[in-house]
């Protein structure tokens, strides 16, 4: 009964890593999937996570049973306080809901359910839905699949000045069908490391709101772009000032659905998760610890990109490389071509994305040089 399923296209950053893994030259190196790396070049558990981890084996009042459906309450109002601030008047407004969902990746399904079943109406699969170019590829499928059949682009990123197309970017804005869906990074873009300007995120919601188009931010990186969870809130919090953005009333029966829909797809998250940020999160002590460690990953990546220009600009490699700097979070766009990705790959041992994103958090003090000498071949063979 199996024997028409077709073959699928493997997900080209997981394929990445297997070929990494598989290569076994001494110079390799993953610049692939978004994981963060010590300048060892390894996973790092948090200290305050290994800390509140064995608190939390040692609390006999916990047990195994199931979460509420919508998840830890705790973890949901501790959450909501993260992203919006502890003065947000959406919160104190009680214009907020929190959904305790399996990662990234779920919480976007779980929006995305949500609106189709209930923005504008019942079942409203022909609303557009715009996704920037490029974006995290998984958005796309993500609301595809959630039964959105007009899935778009709209303009972000201009290539030719390695910069955001803000012009572009805008006049989709303009001329889109009102109430259309808008996906936003809240901050590090991924995959293009630019995020708008504070004056630019005002223009944007000036747009939005005229045109009553509804916003859907994605805030995968909070506090690890800038390594200050304020900055990189700022776009997220000046936007659910405003009551026009859909942010309504946290009205009952929208729990209700949001239930719903949680019910019949995992019923109920795991608690260790959850568990772990919310005793974190209620602690003045621990929650300072917990910035100390997420400022100590920001401030590698700055340290790393600051290198990896210097190094670029003493070899003298044609181009500029300001935007290595200029770019914040996990991910640079280096501008690399398709062929030169091929060469860092193939020659190299330098794994980095086909479009030419590469996460910051696999350079080390010891393999940049590598990296450097690697992206000079390339640009100049
Ligand atoms: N959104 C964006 C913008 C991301 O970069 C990622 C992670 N790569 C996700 C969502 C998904 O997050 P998770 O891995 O927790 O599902």
């Amino acid at each position: 009964v199996f024997s028409e399923v077709p073959q699928a296209a493997p997900v080209a950053v997981f394929k990445l890593t297997q070929d990494f893994t598989n290569d076994q030259s001494p110079q390799k190196v993953n610049l692939g999937v978004g994981a963060y790396r010590t300048d060892e070049g390894k996973p790092w558990i948090l200290p305050v996570v290994k800390k509140v981890e064995k608190l939390i084996v040692q609390d006999d009042s916990l047990n195994h049973e199931y979460l509420p459906i919508l998840g830890l309450p705790e973890f949901r109002s501790s959450a909501s306080k993260i992203a919006l601030g502890d003065d947000s008047p959406a919160i104190h407004e009680n214009r907020v809901g929190a959904v305790q969902c399996l990662g990234g990746t779920g919480a976007l399904k779980m929006g995305a359910e949500f609106l189709r079943r209930f923005y504008n109406g019942n079942n409203n699969t022909k609303t557009p839905v715009y996704v920037s170019a490029p974006t995290w590829e998984n958005h796309n499928a993500v609301f595809a699949n959630a039964g959105f059949e007009d899935v778009r682009p709209y303009k972000y990123w201009d290539a030719e000045k390695r910069g955001l197309d803000l012009a572009g970017f805008l006049g989709d804005l303009e001329s889109c069908p009102e109430r259309s869906i808008f996906v936003l990074h809240a901050c590090a873009h991924n995959p293009t490391g630019t995020d708008p300007t504070q004056e630019q995120w005002k223009q944007i919601a000036e747009v939005m709101m005229r045109r009553k188009l509804f916003v859907f931010f994605d805030s995968a990186y909070q506090g690890f772009a800038s390594g200050s969870l304020e900055k990189d809130a700022w776009a997220v919090r000046y936007f659910s000032f405003s009551k026009n953005f859909g942010l309504y009333n946290e009205r009952v029966a929208n729990s209700s659905q949001m239930e719903k829909i949680v019910r019949t797809t995992w019923s109920n998250p795991p608690s260790q998760g959850a568990r772990i940020v919310a005793v974190t999160l209620n602690s003045p002590e621990l929650f300072a610890e917990w910035k100390d460690n997420v400022k100590t990953m920001a401030d590698r990546v700055l340290l790393m990109r600051a290198q990896l220009k210097a190094k670029l600009q003493a070899l003298g490699t044609p181009g500029t490389w300001d935007h290595i700097t200029e770019q914040i979070g996990m991910f640079s766009f280096t501008g690399l071509n398709p062929k030169q990705v091929e060469y860092m790959v193939n020659e190299k041992h330098v794994y980095l994305m086909a479009s030419g994103r590469i996460n910051m958090c696999g350079l080390t003090t010891k393999n940049i040089d590598h990296v450097a000498q690697s992206i000079h071949e390339a640009v100049t063979k």
